[in-house]
């Protein structure tokens, strides 16, 4: 954890707390975007972290924001006026994209015929003298087998995202052929999946593009814009462990020599918010059952969903504390490794297995690393009625 953080989480008395390290955040969407070539557009995922100090913090690193619903969309829009905004995500209603038409979104990424249909009616009433663009979002099959062994199909299984490819003539049929006039389709856009590394995040680009081109070439129209969407790899395991921006953008590089006319753009959420964020909490109490040890946190996954919905131990670290003010004995650890869990009566409530805390007492503060994206904004935070955490924005 970043001084900053270890500092204020020894000093928090609003325990359990999440702290983000804006500096540090700051600090990695500069060294992501230094890592990317200059015809990469990078926009951020608002669905990862949406916490205006956080969008704010971005700001000066990234081309635009992504958001994927109505209510997204106010909020960043509010956040960061003035920003370009892509609106993607499927089930879109009539009032969402009406109010997107007169925030004059930048791109909307649309994910069906109907979506299409409904766009070109609201945007000829809405927005009568402008041309709306289009990213056409597909389900693409893509196999990144070819390059370093690596063997994975992304993609092409059924799901409600995106056009099916075998609509892709019609799609670009009816963008083109004077159908919807008030719409103009700039490109294609493909999120076809999460937790990748670069070599096979390079591939699907790759393949994606390829795809795009012929499209373009069969159509005799121009493609001027291919979003790759997100999904880079964010290791739970391995809390230093950082995605290869540099060899991703190095690769990105090679795609867009090949095409001088193009401009890619990436959505990146995970990867960009994961680790500027922190969950600092307290051992409430430290117990035996049938063998194994479990150490009661105040909070739980009420507060921090993540390692429950990943099915992954959350990394953290214990700070001991050595003062205990209480009358009552202090309850202390016997064996090598706990059971981190929460306050939820609930046998999922689990932050952390096989955590080695020897020693562990209540009253220590356990801080939760990794806690930056798809964090407190997934969890269930009513359930069981505890009160919410504190938040702190801490800045160098
Ligand atoms: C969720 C999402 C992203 C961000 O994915 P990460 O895995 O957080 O990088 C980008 N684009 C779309 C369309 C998404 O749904």
């Amino acid at each position: 954890m970043t001084p900053l953080v270890r500092a204020r989480a020894l000093a928090c008395e609003d325990l359990p707390a999440y702290l983000y390290d804006l500096s540090a955040l700051r600090e990695h969407a500069a060294a992501v975007r230094a890592a990317l070539p200059e015809r990469v557009e990078l926009y951020y995922a608002a669905k990862a972290n949406p916490e205006p100090d956080i969008l704010a913090a971005l700001g000066p690193y990234v081309d635009g924001y992504e958001v994927s619903s109505g209510g997204e969309l106010a909020h960043v829009a509010k956040a960061m006026p003035d920003r370009p905004l892509a609106f993607g995500g499927p089930g879109k209603t009539p009032a969402e994209i009406t109010s997107a038409l007169e925030l004059g979104v930048q791109r909307f990424h649309v994910e069906s015929v109907a979506e299409l249909q409904m766009l070109a009616h609201l945007a000829s009433r809405v927005v009568p003298r402008a041309k709306v663009a289009v990213l056409a979002r597909f389900n693409l099959a893509v196999s990144a087998s070819l390059l370093q062994g690596s063997s994975m199909a992304m993609g092409g299984s059924p799901t409600p995202f995106g056009f099916d490819p075998s609509q892709a003539d019609e799609v670009v049929r009816l963008l083109t052929d004077g159908t919807y006039p008030h719409l103009e389709l700039r490109g294609v856009h493909a999120h076809l999946a999460s937790g990748l590394h670069a070599p096979e995040l390079i591939a699907v680009a790759e393949a994606v593009v390829a795809w795009a081109m012929s499209l373009a070439e069969r159509h005799r129209i121009r493609l001027a814009e291919v979003n790759v969407g997100g999904g880079m790899t964010v290791d739970y395991a391995d809390p230093h462990g950082r995605f290869d921006w540099a060899g991703y953008g190095r690769g990105l590089g090679r795609l867009l020599a090949a095409h001088p006319d193009l401009v890619l753009r990436i959505e990146p959420g995970r990867a960009l918010t994961a680790y500027c964020g922190w969950y600092a909490t307290e051992v409430l109490d430290v117990k035996f059952s049938h063998g194994e040890e479990f150490a009661v946190l105040r909070g739980g996954t009420h507060h921090l969903r993540t390692p429950a919905s990943q099915r992954h131990d959350q990394p953290c670290t214990v700070l001991p504390v050595h003062t205990w003010p209480h009358p009552w004995p202090r309850p202390v650890a016997q064996q090598d490794c706990v059971t981190m869990t929460g306050q939820l009566c609930t046998p999922k409530d689990v932050l952390a297995r096989g955590v080695r805390a020897i020693g562990l007492r209540a009253g220590d503060r356990v801080v939760f690393a990794l806690a930056g994206a798809y964090a407190w904004n997934i969890s269930h935070h009513d359930f069981l009625m505890h009160p919410p955490p504190a938040f702190h924005f801490l800045d160098a």
